[in-house]
């Protein structure tokens, strides 16, 4: 079965062209400029770009992935699809070891489903002084054995563990989880300068939303922002939702950095999708109030209601970036470190179908996920 896809304007890394593409076994096999050799499915001259990937959500549609239930978990997947992201980690926050372990082990079967390319640890081996949402009475010291363990409990499945550089033992958790192709993101963490620079140096690659629940950034103390925004070896995860970061540091962040390492994630909670109202978020009550999530108790921001569509569209009229450099942060650059560039994150010969058909607005008009149209396009 081969579809074509005709009168596109195609978004890859290169820039953007009038064209063609056809899609044979949920695959691009040609990537054309001008018009179509033969009749397709005809877009309007509207914008194509490769399918979002999100590296750090919790859920939508009322599904939460720190609950480990199967149901919720796919009803998020789906809310999340609708919107662009065709590839998505999920992540849990601190919970107990026991509890962890079984959410991990019930969602590596949407893994092995093909509907999650990983799990993430956001804790329990996180600072207390910059837990943020996380339920400070369940943090741990991590250990190199216990981390292990989680692990294990994934199946394979394990992509990333967030970590506070400084607490004891961080840094041979580092050392033990890029060992294992486990990525190791700094972040919720009180560290300086130099700590953050040895939680680089141990292997750490990912800044989990840069910015938020770290020490900010001073002309005499540069602290983590700093540090991991300036280490080539560093990708640095942005929430652009117009509420976490100011738009002008996002800008900053862009630019230091580059899209080669800047990754647009939504951090998006069970919440997402449906209307204000109270929620959970592990074992933490968060009340949404104009679509803003916070902890009822203590008001620290609990994640977000973003989806990647409304990321990528803002990184394009709030921060003034190309659309190849969006596609770039929104896609490529996430894929790039989940270990999945060659499968997914740009429209090229060989990859995965994953699109998403834009209006002139930029609001999302079609879906398709491995050459099937989760959402197609009138
Ligand atoms: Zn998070």
């Amino acid at each position: 079965m081969s579809l074509t896809l005709a009168d596109a304007r195609i978004v890859t890394p290169e820039g953007v062209h009038e064209g063609w593409l056809t899609i044979e076994d949920g695959r691009i096999t040609h990537v054309g400029h001008g018009s179509a050799p033969r009749a397709g499915h005809g877009l309007g001259g509207r914008h194509v770009v490769p399918g979002f990937v999100d590296m750090h959500n919790h859920g939508g549609a009322g599904g939460s992935f720190p609950a480990g239930e199967p149901d919720g978990a796919r009803e998020a997947v789906a809310l999340h699809q609708r919107h662009g992201t065709t590839t998505m980690v999920a992540s849990l926050v601190t919970d107990s070891l026991d509890r962890l372990s079984r959410a991990a082990a019930s969602l590596a079967e949407l893994c092995d489903d093909g509907l999650l390319a990983g799990i993430h640890f956001e804790g329990p081996y996180i600072s207390k002084a910059r837990c943020g949402a996380h339920d400070p009475a369940l943090l741990r010291e991590p250990s190199p054995q216990e981390v292990a363990g989680l692990i294990k409990a994934g199946r394979g499945h394990v992509r990333m563990l967030t970590i506070a550089g400084e607490l004891p033992g961080a840094l041979d958790t580092i050392r033990m989880a890029a060992a294992e192709g486990v990525i190791a993101a700094l972040g919720h963490s009180d560290a300086d300068y130099d700590r953050t620079r040895a939680g680089i140096e141990a292997g750490a690659t990912v800044a989990t939303h840069l910015y938020n629940a770290m020490p900010q950034l001073g002309h005499r103390a540069p602290g983590p922002i700093a540090a991991l925004l300036q280490d080539e070896r560093v990708t640095v995860e942005l929430i652009n939702d117009g509420v976490h970061v100011h738009p002008a540091m996002l800008t900053l962040a862009c630019e230091v950095a580059g899209p080669g390492r800047t990754a647009l994630i939504t951090d998006s909670i069970s919440a997402t999708g449906l209307s204000d109202g109270e929620y959970l978020l592990g074992p933490m009550r968060v009340g949404v109030v104009g679509g803003v999530a916070r902890l009822v108790e203590g008001g620290s921001i609990a994640g977000s209601t973003l989806t990647m569509d409304v990321a990528f569209r803002r990184s394009v009229q709030e921060l003034g970036l190309s659309l190849p450099d969006a596609a770039q942060v929104a896609s490529l650059t996430p894929a790039r470190v989940l270990g999945l560039a060659d499968q997914v994150g740009s429209i090229a010969v060989g990859k995965s179908a994953d699109l998403v058909v834009l209006s002139d607005e930029l609001e999302v008009a079609g879906v398709m996920r491995r050459g099937a149209w989760i959402a197609e396009p009138r």
